[in-house]
């Protein structure tokens, strides 16, 4: 059992991410003892399956021991190398191989971060690296759709557009810029995709134009599924048009792959899917599986060539301490080889079956809409389905939702707009869908 001076503890002393500090303070923290598979078992020893692994990051799932292992090994040998001066070690090197060679196009040049919102904020100074170097330094523009969700960086979180990101944080900075999210539930354009591309695209026309031109723009970021934004599905050729009209307009065009990247949707990379081959794409997340922290940028040839021609001999100023961590690294090539060997597949399954699940709770009065690809899902939920009313926000859906799913033996992400939230690792078994769809529906039918 969880003592009550843990509890004090936390309360004293542990400042939670993207938390209501005195709304934890009131609650006390839930505190995870052990996980192994899709299941995480909490201080009172209740098994719950995982529906959202961790924070949409244990896409391998929790004990693999290859892992555990993989990362001890580096730990004795070799536990950090810094890659300043010259330096490196074998497994970031191996590591960024490998991931050049199954990245879209000309992707062949990976930068290692700690996470994801550093490696955001990578893109963002290269690119105006990019720019300025290429004789474009009126370029400074960037631009993001609403909905998105880019990190938690100073800058990252200006290219973020969800609200608490940026009250009381003077954010976002007046060169970033947002559009309308593709959102086809709730899409001024209507559900027709052909329609909702039209508006994604004529948004994008005329935010650059406002901004002054495409000689003032930098780049574009779009997620291939707006995760933190309730799970947001493009309609199909959605990337692919607007990435087109950002090489017609000379703007970079930067994929943030952070939660879509590494099997949540299906394959490795969810631009694949999409037949897009972006000028900078960034991970974190699953590339170690939540268990070390890694992100990665990849660069195409062109974007690090003209940074690295525009520099010559001189060093281009862009570095952290634990850049390329070892570590974090073997722990990477590992994760690789599972998902490789088993795991994507799986995940593919495992993913019909999840969608398949949720789409059958659709005739149920509180859902609006079922949507996801792959992994990566969310079940919306309203009071009037005809007027798509979303759930009051005074009775505060999310909290309400994230403890009864808990204590029905689930853990998904409830967010405030009463949108369930999916993305359980890709070792899930049969079972273990069917109980996150059963558990769900159970959830529904209790009051809310
Ligand atoms: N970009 C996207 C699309 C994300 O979903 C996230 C985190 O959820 C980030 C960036 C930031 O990553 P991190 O939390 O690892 O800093």
């Amino acid at each position: 059992m969880l003592s009550n001076s843990l509890i004090e503890l936390d309360r004293a002393h542990l400042v939670h991410p993207v938390a209501s500090y005195r709304g934890h303070e009131r609650m006390g923290v839930r505190v995870l003892r052990s996980a192994k598979g899709a299941t995480v078992t909490d201080d009172a020893g209740r098994t719950l399956v995982d529906g959202f692994a961790g924070l949409w990051c244990v896409n391998a799932g929790y004990g693999h021991d290859s892992i555990v292992e993989a990362a001890a090994r580096q730990m004795r040998e070799l536990p950090y190398a810094t890659g300043y001066f010259g330096l490196g070690s074998e497994p970031a090197i191996r590591l960024a191989a490998a991931l050049a060679e199954r990245a879209p196009g000309d992707l062949n040049h990976v930068y290692f971060t700690l996470g994801g919102s550093d490696a955001v904020d990578t893109t963002v100074r290269l690119i105006r690296n990019f720019q300025t170097v290429r004789g474009q330094p009126g370029k400074d523009q960037f631009i993001s759709l609403e909905q998105g969700y880019h990190g938690s960086s100073t800058v990252g979180a200006g290219l973020t557009a969800l609200p608490a990101f940026h009250a009381n944080f003077g954010l976002p900075f007046d060169w970033q810029h947002k559009i309308p999210s593709h959102y086809a539930y709730r899409n001024p354009a209507g559900s027709d995709p052909d329609a909702i591309i039209a508006a994604s695209l004529a948004a994008l026309r005329a935010k650059v134009e406002a901004v002054g031109g495409p000689g003032r723009v930098a780049a574009f970021y779009a997620e291939p599924i707006q995760g933190s934004g309730g799970v947001l599905v493009p309609p199909r050729g959605w990337m692919k048009a607007m990435r087109d009209l950002c090489a017609d307009l000379d703007i970079l065009f930067v994929a943030d792959e952070v939660i879509t990247g590494f099997g949540r949707t299906g394959p490795l990379f969810a631009c694949t899917e999409d037949e897009v081959v972006p000028d900078l794409m960034t991970t974190a997340k699953g590339l170690t599986s939540g268990y070390v922290p890694m992100g990665a940028v990849f660069l195409s040839d062109r974007v690090y060539d003209t940074i690295a021609d525009g520099a010559g001999e001189a060093a281009v100023g862009h570095g952290y301490t634990y850049s390329a961590h070892p570590v974090s690294a073997a722990v990477g090539l590992e994760v690789l080889r599972l998902y490789e060997d088993g795991l994507l597949a799986n995940g593919r399954r495992a993913g019909e079956r999840l969608m398949a699940g949720l789409r059958d709770l659709a005739d149920h009065p509180l859902v609006g809409d079922v949507r996801g690809r792959g992994l990566l899902a969310a079940v919306e939920l309203v009071v009037d389905k005809a007027r798509k009313t979303p759930l009051p926000a005074a009775a505060d859906p999310a909290r309400r939702i994230f403890d009864r799913a808990w204590s029905n033996g689930l853990v998904i992400r409830a967010f405030g707009n009463g949108v369930l939230g999916y993305a359980p690792p890709l070792c899930c078994t049969d079972a273990e869908i069917d109980a996150i769809v059963e558990r769900t529906r159970r959830i529904l039918d209790q009051t809310l």
